[in-house]
């Protein structure tokens, strides 16, 4: 009886130190917190973005990565980061999201975005408006307090105002920028789009994309960022990941859920997936653009087949970065 009791103890302190060694390793590899944001993707060149414009560009990244890094740092969640960083790149007209958000054929402004949290797979989004200031707090309203997960043109503003969001005239989305740029159209592809990524302390994965689309754009064309798995896609057991570039082929491909899939059922790395998807079957057919993501063990992905994308990124270990071209 004795000698049955200690060996019971003596288990469970095996047990015990076995959990306990496990948790350590796997905080130590993994980080607290990781912050992945993007500004878009294109091909424009160092000719085409002078040195100060460039700098300009990557101190709004800059500004827009610490919103988030703080707020995870604090240990808000990952949605809290992502709709704050995304508020703050929307009402930036540097970028084609919100505030900066490109013309259609017909000059009007027409914004998408969604959002995705990845341990219930629960997702919301709104696609084509004209009036919501902000985009991306429209979707996440979609996502908790509605049955539904995508709501479009007047019906979502109609839903933002109930849920007491800001309400803007058409005409806040003018930046003449953008309006030269429809003027200007066929002088270059040029893609927009603004993305954030997040691994919070709790160890949940979530993804955020906001756009006013691609410039030119033909009345109610509706592109991939609103699109659950193809702009933007998170899973726990996988990865968080936004897109931007040519929505039409990231629908087709379906790429923010490839990725995910090719690492829940080939157990590819995130990077691997993400180059087999980008680099690899989206080149091949013309599909240009690329993603920012997240794994669950806080590795990321910055990868794109165009010339550039405006991306940073933050780890709660000290790592951080901020880029634009390759
Ligand atoms: N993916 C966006 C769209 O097709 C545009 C972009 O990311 O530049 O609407």
């Amino acid at each position: 009886m004795k000698n049955l009791r200690f060996t019971i103890i003596l288990i469970s302190l095996v047990i015990l130190c076995l959990s306990g060694c496990k948790n350590v390793s796997s905080s130590s590899l993994t980080p607290d917190y990781v912050i992945v944001i993007h500004g878009g993707a294109g091909n424009a060149s160092n000719r085409d973005l002078n040195k100060e414009q460039q700098e300009e560009y990557k101190a709004k990244l800059s500004e827009a990565l610490s919103i988030g890094e703080e707020i995870l740092k604090k240990g808000g969640t990952c949605i809290e980061a992502i709709e704050k960083t995304i508020n703050f790149l929307e009402d930036c007209p540097l970028f084609n999201a919100g505030k900066g958000a490109v013309f259609t054929h017909d000059g009007k402004n027409e914004l998408d975005a969604s959002i995705m949290q990845g341990w219930d797979l629960n997702a919301g989004s709104v696609a084509g408006v004209g009036d919501i200031k902000n985009p991306i707090s429209a979707a996440i309203k979609v996502m908790t307090n509605s049955e539904h997960v995508m709501m479009t043109g007047e019906g979502a503003s109609e839903f933002a105002k109930l849920q007491n969001l800001e309400i803007v005239d058409s005409s806040y989305f003018f930046t003449e920028k953008r309006w030269e740029s429809l003027q200007n159209i066929l002088k270059a592809k040029k893609h927009g789009t603004v993305g954030c990524v997040a691994l919070d302390k709790y160890g949940n994965l979530a993804a955020g994309t906001s756009t006013g689309g691609m410039t030119n754009k033909k009345f109610g064309r509706i592109g991939d960022s609103p699109i659950i798995g193809a702009g933007t896609y998170a899973n726990n057991n996988t990865c968080a990941i936004s897109a931007t570039g040519h929505g039409e082929f990231f629908i087709r491909y379906t790429v923010a859920h490839d990725i995910s899939a090719l690492m829940e059922y080939k157990n590819l790395s995130l990077q691997e997936a993400s180059d087999e998807v980008i680099n690899k079957k989206l080149l091949e057919v013309g599909g240009t653009g690329g993603i920012i993501a997240v794994d669950k063990d806080g590795n990321i992905s910055m990868t794109f087949n165009t010339n550039m994308m405006f991306r940073a990124y933050a780890k709660s270990t000290g790592e951080k970065g901020v880029a634009i071209f390759k």
